[in-house]
């Protein structure tokens, strides 16, 4: 992790008709560094992710992702992120290698630079035999972890996660997350919504969200102190109890 700031949010705001949606949110997130962006359901983290990506125009604030404006630069900002999410990530009936080929060309990779990413894919997922088979065919462990790589075969500057691992047990969602970690040791930085709270713990820092604003963000460590708690779990529990948006 490095002092250079990837993410900066300055007092972001998106209004649907009366309601507000998030609230002057503001943060920054450094490069190579692990975001955790937690809240509970209909907290405004899918908005705020929709608007650092450029999909979605705020009502006010601003916000720059590696440097690029998110009002009037979203193409620069599209080719520097990658994104996954549970609901949208690889074509089902397509093969792995197949996927890694579409997703490859989508980035605009050479098909020297396809070649040999998609071989040391292969190697590093240990998939070669399952390389010519229908991703539908995989456990789902294994669909997160391929859809994780190929969001960032074009080696972004960021990618953003939204609850990556959802579904799968602590066993596997360890072992998605030491895909994370290489990358973020190659500098990538991970911007990623969960609800699980072992994931948390593996963040250098995360913010929780409540009603559409960030009521806490800090070291895993350091929340835990703050709030006398001995797990981020009771952390969580504490901010969000007073939520007035419930879960659906
Ligand atoms: P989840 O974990 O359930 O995805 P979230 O924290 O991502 O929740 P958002 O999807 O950002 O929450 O939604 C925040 C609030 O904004 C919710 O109350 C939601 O109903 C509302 N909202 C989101 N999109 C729209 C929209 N297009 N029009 C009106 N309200 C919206």
């Amino acid at each position: 992790m490095t002092s250079e700031v990837v993410i900066k949010a300055d007092k972001l705001t998106k209004r649907f008709g009366d309601f507000i949606a998030t609230n002057e949110i503001t943060f920054e997130v450094y490069a190579g560094e692990i975001f955790g962006f937690l809240g509970a359901n209909g907290a405004g983290k899918t908005t705020v992710m929709k608007m650092l990506c450029g999909l979605l125009k705020p009502s006010s604030g601003k916000a720059t992702i590696a440097g690029y404006d998110i009002y009037k630069q979203t193409e620069s900002i599209k080719k520097n992120i990658g994104y996954m999410s549970q609901k949208f990530s690889l074509y089902e009936d397509l093969t792995v290698i197949e996927n890694i080929k579409f997703f490859g060309g989508i980035y605009g990779l050479t098909d020297k630079q396809l070649k040999e990413k998609s071989d040391e894919l292969i190697e590093t997922l240990r998939l070669k035999s399952e390389a010519k088979k229908l991703v539908a065919s995989l456990p789902l462990g294994w669909k997160q972890k391929l859809a994780f790589s190929v969001a960032i075969l074009h080696e972004p500057k960021i990618v953003f996660l939204d609850e990556p691992t959802g579904g799968v047990d602590p066993i596997t969602r360890r072992q998605f997350w030491d895909l994370i970690y290489s990358a973020a040791d190659r500098g990538i930085t991970i911007f990623v919504t969960t609800h699980y709270m072992d994931e948390a713990e593996y963040c250098n820092r995360i913010s929780i969200m409540v009603d559409g604003e960030i009521k806490a963000l800090d070291t895993p460590t350091n929340l835990k102190q703050q709030y006398s708690a001995t797990s981020l779990d009771e952390v969580f529990y504490e901010l969000a109890r007073g939520a007035k948006r419930k879960s659906d």
